[in-house]
C-alpha cells in the first residue's frame, strides 16, 4: 500500500468535506497518498447530493459554490461544458452538484491513480500504532500516518414519545434522507415532525395529488427564502455578545435587505463564536438557534414558491407545538402533540410518520460505531456543547486528558463545536483547503 515516499493520510467518509480534503491534499503535495473510505455506494456526493429528483435545488447560488476557495468561477466553468443542465433563479438542482462532484473524484483518480485509493466500506474502530493509525473497515485494514473523520452530520435519531412498535413499523420513517418514496405510496395523510429544510425535502420529496402534509415542530417556523435577485452586500459589522447581535440585524435590517444582512453575519460568525464565552454560546443555542436557522439556512426561491403553494392549498399545514406520544392504532399512527404555551394535548392520526428533526444534536448519543470507540479509547472526546468533537483550531481532536490526538482531525459538521459554521460548501472548502495544508506541514514525509 501507498507510503513510499510521502504521507499517507486515511479519510473516513467521501461527502464533499472528505472528497476535497483528499483532492486539496493531492494537489498540495505530490507525493501524499490518500485512501478514501465510504460507506455509500457513490464516492462524492454525500448525503445531500445523491438525489436525482428535479425539485431538490441547492439551497446557495451556484456562484458560491465552487468547490476551490481560489477558484470561485470552478463551477460555473464546469456547467459550462455540460450538454443540459437549468438554473432556476441561480440555483441548480443537488443531484448536478452531485454529478460535478463526480466529475472531480474522477478527475483526482486520473490525475494521481497511483495515490489515490477508495474502501468501499464502513470504518468502524481506529487502533493507534506507534506514530500512526490502522483503520478497520469491514475487512479492510489500512494504516495511515494521519487519519481525517469527514462523516457528515450525526445521522438522526427519533424525538421522545415514539413508541417502539412505531419505530419498527412501516408507518414510520427515522431516517428522511433514506426515504423510498414507493414504500408510502399509500400514504394519504403524513406528519412531518420538524419545519427545516429536511420536512421541505421530505414534502417534496413524496408530495402528489390528495396527500396532506403536517408539519409539526417546537416554534413552528419555516425556512425564509432567497431574493430572487441577489440584495445589494451589507458591509457593516457585527460584535459582542447573542443579545448584541440581535439589537444590531434588527437595526441593520431596517436599512438594508436582512438576508444581506445575515449573509454578512454569516462571514463573521466563527470569530464572533471563537471569541465567545461557553456561557455566550449556551444562550445562543438555547434562544437563538430556531431564528438562526430559518434565516440562515434558506430555500431557493423556486422551493420557497413551491411550499407557498403547498401553504395556500392546504396541502401542507404547520403547527407549533411539541409531540407527546404516537402509537400504532389498527395500522395508522395516533399521535398526540401540545400546541406551543398550551397544556392539553391534541390528538390526530396519520399513515405515515416521517421524522424530520434534523441530525442528531448531540454525539453522547450517537451510535456511530466509530465515534464510540474513539471516545471510549479516549482519542477524542464531546466539545462542550456535545455538538461534534472537540478539536483545536486546526482540526485536530482533542482526546479525553485534554491534549491534541496526534495525526487524528475532523472536518466539517463534527467540527461545529469549534467553528459554529461549518456546514455548507463556501465553509468546507476553505477548511479542506487549511485542513491538508495542516496535515503536510505536520507529515513526518
Ligand atoms: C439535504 C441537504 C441539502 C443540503 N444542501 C446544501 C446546499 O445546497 N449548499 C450547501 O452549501 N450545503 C448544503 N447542505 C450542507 C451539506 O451538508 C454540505 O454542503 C456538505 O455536503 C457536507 O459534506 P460532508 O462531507 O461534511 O458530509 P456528508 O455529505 O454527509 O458526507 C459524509 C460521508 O461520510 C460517510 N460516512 C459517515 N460515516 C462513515 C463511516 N464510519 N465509514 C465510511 N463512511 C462514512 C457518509 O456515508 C457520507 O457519504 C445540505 C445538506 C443536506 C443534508
Amino acid at each position: 500500500m501507498p507510503l513510499q515516499h510521502g504521507p499517507h493520510v486515511v479519510i473516513i467518509g467521501a461527502g464533499f468535506s472528505g472528497l476535497l480534503t483528499a483532492i486539496q491534499l493531492l494537489r498540495q503535495c505530490a507525493r501524499t497518498c490518500v485512501t478514501l473510505i465510504e460507506r455509500r455506494d457513490a464516492f462524492g456526493p454525500g448525503v445531500a447530493y445523491d438525489t436525482g429528483n428535479p425539485g431538490h435545488l441547492l439551497n446557495v447560488r451556484l456562484d458560491n459554490m465552487s468547490a476551490f476557495p481560489d477558484q470561485p468561477g470552478h463551477l460555473a466553468d464546469w456547467l459550462a461544458e455540460q450538454p443540459s443542465w437549468r438554473a432556476q433563479d441561480g440555483f441548480i438542482t443537488r443531484g448536478m452538484y452531485g454529478e460535478y462532484l463526480r466529475h472531480l473524484l474522477d478527475e483526482a483518480l486520473d490525475g494521481a491513480p497511483e495515490r489515490l485509493t477508495l474502501v468501499a466500506g464502513e470504518a468502524k474502530s481506529l487502533t493507534r500504532v506507534n506514530d500512526g493509525w490502522r483503520v478497520r473497515a469491514g475487512e479492510t485494514v489500512v494504516s495511515a500516518d494521519a487519519v481525517v473523520l469527514a462523516l457528515g452530520n450525526l445521522e438522526p435519531a427519533s424525538p421522545p414519545g415514539i413508541d417502539a412498535a412505531v419505530r419498527a413499523s412501516a408507518a414510520y420513517v427515522e431516517n428522511p434522507w433514506r426515504i423510498d418514496p414507493t414504500a408510502a405510496s399509500e400514504a394519504r395523510s403524513i406528519l412531518l415532525i420538524g419545519s427545516g429544510l429536511t420536512m421541505v425535502d421530505a414534502a417534496l420529496t413524496l408530495q402528489k395529488p390528495g396527500r396532506r402534509f403536517t408539519a409539526l415542530s417546537r416554534h413552528g417556523l419555516l425556512p425564509r427564502g432567497h431574493a430572487t435577485v441577489p440584495p445589494t452586500p451589507f458591509e457593516g459589522e457585527f460584535s459582542g455578545g447573542p443579545a448584541d447581535l440581535v439589537a444590531q440585524v434588527r437595526r441593520a435590517s431596517l436599512t438594508h435587505d436582512w438576508r444581506a444582512v445575515f449573509d454578512r453575519l454569516r462571514r463573521s460568525a466563527r470569530p464572533i463564536w471563537r471569541d465567545w464565552t461557553p456561557d455566550q454560546r449556551k444562550r445562543f443555542l438555547r434562544h437563538l438557534r430556531p431564528l438562526w436557522d430559518v434565516h440562515r439556512h434558506r430555500l431557493s426561491p423556486g422551493t420557497a414558491r413551491e411550499v407557498g403553494s403547498m401553504l395556500a392549498s392546504g396541502d401542507l399545514t404547520v403547527l407549533a407545538g411539541k409531540l407527546t406520544d404516537a402509537v400504532l392504532d389498527d395500522g395508522v399512527v395516533a399521535v398526540a402533540w401540545r400546541p406551543r404555551h398550551r397544556r392539553r394535548p391534541i390528538r390526530d392520526r396519520f399513515d405515515l410518520v416521517i421524522n424530520c428533526t434534523g441530525p442528531l444534536g448531540s454525539i453522547q448519543h450517537s451510535a456511530e460505531p466509530v465515534i464510540r470507540d474513539l471516545l471510549s479509547q479516549g482519542h477524542g472526546r464531546p466539545d462542550p456543547l456535545g455538538l461534534g468533537l472537540e478539536v483545536d483550531q486546526t482540526g485536530t481532536l482533542i482526546g479525553a486528558a485534554g491534549a491534541p490526538t496526534t495525526g487524528l482531525h475532523a472536518i466539517g459538521p463534527l467540527t461545529r463545536g469549534a467553528f459554529w459554521e461549518m456546514t455548507a460548501v463556501p465553509d468546507l472548502r476553505g477548511q479542506a483547503r487549511d485542513l491538508a495544508a495542516t496535515l503536510l506541514a505536520r507529515s513526518p514525509g
